[in-house]
């Protein structure tokens, strides 16, 4: 399932009610809906992250958005391509992390074993900052269901 922007309707209410008119996309000041898809909104974070504003969701008027902008499952992942695993420094994920939410744990060899902690809120301001493109935005296994 395409990530819909944070405040969407469950997916099945979501494609019913839009009428992909493209509002939501124009009003997001961080430029990071784009038409996916079937024309449906979707957030792409290799353009930026979210800043939960609410201006999509509140652009919309065809009551595809329900719910607070906050009200989404995702967090980031970090996977085996940081180049901190092996050994290389690079660290540019973790300073523009507003929620300080990754960690770097020392390792044998000079490695270092990134781990994202419970603060992080799913922005995915970290995807586009990864040289590696190791981070990816997820809804956890134990939130998939009922996620909406
Ligand atoms: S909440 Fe704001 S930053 Fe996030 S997708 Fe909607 S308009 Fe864009
Ligand atoms: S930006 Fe990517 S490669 Fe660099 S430390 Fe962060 S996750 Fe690892
Ligand atoms: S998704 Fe946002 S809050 Fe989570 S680790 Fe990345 S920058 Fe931090």
């Amino acid at each position: 399932v395409p990530q819909r922007p944070p405040g969407a309707r469950a997916e099945a209410d979501f494609t019913e009610a839009c009428t992909r008119c493209d509002d939501c996309i124009r009003a997001c000041p961080q430029a990071i809906l784009v038409r996916g898809r079937g024309g449906f909104p979707s957030v792409d974070f290799t353009l930026g992250g979210c800043t939960f504003c609410g201006a999509c969701a509140a652009a919309c008027t065809t009551g595809a958005f329900a719910l607070p902008a906050t009200a989404w499952q995702l967090r980031a992942t970090i996977g085996p391509g940081c180049v901190e695993t092996k050994g290389v420094a690079c660290r540019l994920c973790q300073d523009p992390c507003e929620a300080n939410a990754i960690r770097f744990r020392p390792a044998p060899g000079g490695r270092y074993e990134p781990a994202i902690t419970p603060a992080c809120t799913g922005c995915g301001t970290c995807v586009a900052l990864c040289p590696a493109a190791a981070i990816t935005i997820n809804t956890p296994c134990s939130q998939t269901e009922h996620a909406a």
